[in-house]
């Protein structure tokens, strides 16, 4: 199953991938994460992509673009994958229906997690991530054992460079005037579900399991 998780940055794409990925086996891509370590190993394009990552913009399509059909020719996506994170524009789309049916594919599954504006800030300000596993925590919802330490490995938490309210705000509008094009774009082919992506994590895993399993 190819499957794209579409959402504003906070609806919890992330949590919901990796959670598909565990129970399914299918790999879970993530642009950001992708931009992020090549931020971190400070390769070319990581250097390009920093100055738009830290505005809260959108990297250019050809990079991201790139970023994907690479990593989508591995080995462990021919049996599904799940993108999150990307497409974030048509143009990004019409490059990964291009891509997929260049090899007879084509996305199975679209899912929209909606959130409202005020929600993602109190998520996101509240972030913390684990270096070493990407476990995600959150200072008020889901707070770790003990303070910047990960539960699950020990590894220390970090909160992302962007995580902060006016990148949040930037980032929000920018995701909103892609937000209906996307929909618009993938409405038409029956793939396209909306969820109500503010109800709590477990709730949200439910409705994707129904419809993933349904
Ligand atoms: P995320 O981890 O998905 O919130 O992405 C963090 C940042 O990486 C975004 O604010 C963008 O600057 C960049 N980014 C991630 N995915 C994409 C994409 N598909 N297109 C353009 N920029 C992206």
């Amino acid at each position: 199953m190819r499957i794209i998780l579409l959402g504003p940055p906070g609806a919890g794409k992330g949590t919901q991938a990796k959670m598909i990925s565990q129970r399914y086996g299918w790999p879970q891509i993530s642009t950001g994460d992708i931009l992020r370590s090549a931020v971190a190993e400070q390769t070319a394009m990581g250097r390009e992509a920093k100055k738009f990552m830290d505005a809260g913009e959108l990297v250019p399509d050809e990079v991201v673009i790139g970023v994907i059909n690479e990593r989508l020719t591995q080995a462990d996506c021919q049996a599904g994958f799940l993108l999150d994170g990307f497409p974030r524009t048509v143009g990004q789309a019409e490059a990964l229906t291009t891509a997929l049916a260049a090899s007879g594919g084509k996305i199975d599954m679209v899912i929209d997690l909606r959130v409202e504006a005020e929600e993602l800030v109190r998520r996101l300000t509240g972030r913390r991530i684990c270096r070493a596993c990407g476990q995600m925590f959150h200072l008020e919802f889901s707070p770790p054992a003990t303070e910047d330490v990960c539960d699950q490995c020990g590894g220390e938490l970090y909160q992302r460079a962007d995580d902060n309210e006016a990148t949040i705000m930037k980032r929000f509008d920018v995701y909103r005037q892609q937000a209906d094009l996307l929909e618009s774009y993938y409405a038409t082919g029956g793939a396209y579900h909306r969820l109500d992506g503010s109800a709590p994590i477990e709730e949200v895993r439910g409705a994707l399991l129904a419809l993933l399993d349904g």
